[in-house]
């Protein structure tokens, strides 16, 4: 689905607002603070201010992207000065998310006012178009921040032209590009490396974004990665599906600190014949699942029917609300039975 029809209401939308909130999702990634930030730096470029929020804390490598000029807050941890930059707002922009319950808590008070105007910028399939005034959807891009980068190029003030674009603003849709593909190993679509090579020329140092998005680990976060491979991994379905659970004890032993799980869903489809990985993680309340697939293998569908989630077709995740010790068995028979039905 690709629908940049909307892409001059978005512009017309901010140039006639004032009090901007731009809002990215849950558990934020690498796509969810890059296009926020990036989309900050460009409102700067033409004169606009905007509030960041996403709903709680994000790894700690993303913080190179935050800065004390371009703060993006954490709505559990800084509720005041969120709500109150929520309650103000005149126009909300939500990206890379596709409905009200990726914003977790958040989305009482963010799709409470009839007056405020919302906008959703977003790559997810079945996005929940309802909820906005304006839907700029588009399924074909790699990321939230790739879609992002064409808008910002067919704005008025870029007019096509990438050296316009600033250098932060740049420099953040290239993290957010960089962690959706999972350093370009997927969701590749034919215009993303050129629109990579487009930042490049701009200027963004990509090496240095490499490093600290992807060699910052601590020293536990890789010891626990080597115990999850080694004792946590389990093989099922004939050796095409693979799972990891990592639970509260594992956790701790390894002083888990949040993100230090991030990619490691990947790590299983390096195994020859596995099409499918899950990472089943605990967490307060629910168990976090993240989907990971190799071609046609829908995990989407997978993650709406057994997970009560959803995402993309290759890479999709949801909540299980059930106690750790069940999982495994539940995670198999879905799996068993998905295959059944396919
Ligand atoms: P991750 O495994 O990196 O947490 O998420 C991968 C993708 O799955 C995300 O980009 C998002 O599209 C989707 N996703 C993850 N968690 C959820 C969830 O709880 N609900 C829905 N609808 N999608 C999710
Ligand atoms: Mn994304």
């Amino acid at each position: 689905m690709r629908t940049f029809k909307n892409s001059e209401q978005l512009w017309s939308a901010i140039d006639s607002s004032s009090r901007i909130v731009l809002v990215g999702h849950a558990n934020p990634d690498g796509d969810a603070i890059g296009s926020l930030t990036a989309m900050y730096h460009f409102l700067k470029q033409i004169g606009k201010s905007a509030f960041m929020i996403v709903p709680n804390s994000f790894p700690d490598f993303l913080s190179c992207l935050d800065s004390a000029d371009a703060h993006v807050h954490i709505f559990n941890k800084e509720t005041e000065d969120s709500s109150a930059a929520i309650a103000e707002a005149d126009l909300i922009i939500c990206m890379d998310l596709n409905g009200p319950r990726r914003i977790d808590e958040m989305s009482e008070p963010v799709f409470k006012s009839k007056t405020t105007r919302r906008i959703l910028i977003d790559h997810h399939l079945n996005p929940e178009t309802d909820s906005f005034d304006i839907v700029i959807s588009d399924t074909e891009v790699s990321s939230t921040c790739e879609l992002l980068l064409s808008l910002i190029l067919g704005s008025p003030e870029v007019n096509g032209n990438s050296g316009r674009i600033n250098i932060d603003c740049a420099t953040s849709i290239a993290a957010g590009m960089l962690t959706d593909t999972n350093n370009f190993a997927n969701s590749i679509f034919p215009d993303t490396l050129e629109r990579m090579s487009m930042l490049l020329k701009r200027g963004v140092d990509r090496d240095a974004l490499y490093d600290s998005i992807f060699c910052s680990y601590s020293e536990s976060r890789m010891k626990l990665m080597g115990h999850l491979l080694s004792e946590k991994m389990q093989v099922i379905h004939d050796g095409s599906v693979a799972f990891i659970i990592l639970d509260n004890a594992d956790k701790e032993k390894y002083s888990f600190q949040t993100g230090d799980s991030e990619g490691f869903v990947n790590l299983p489809l390096k195994m020859r014949g596995i099409r499918m990985s899950a990472l089943l993680k605990e967490d307060e309340g629910y168990v976090k699942v993240s989907l990971r697939s190799k071609g046609d293998l829908d995990v989407n569908l997978f993650a709406r029917q057994y997970c009560n989630g959803g995402g993309h077709l290759n890479a999709s995740g949801g909540k299980l609300f059930m106690d750790i010790s069940e999982t495994a068995a539940y995670f198999t028979a879905s799996v068993e039975d998905y295959f059944k039905k396919a």
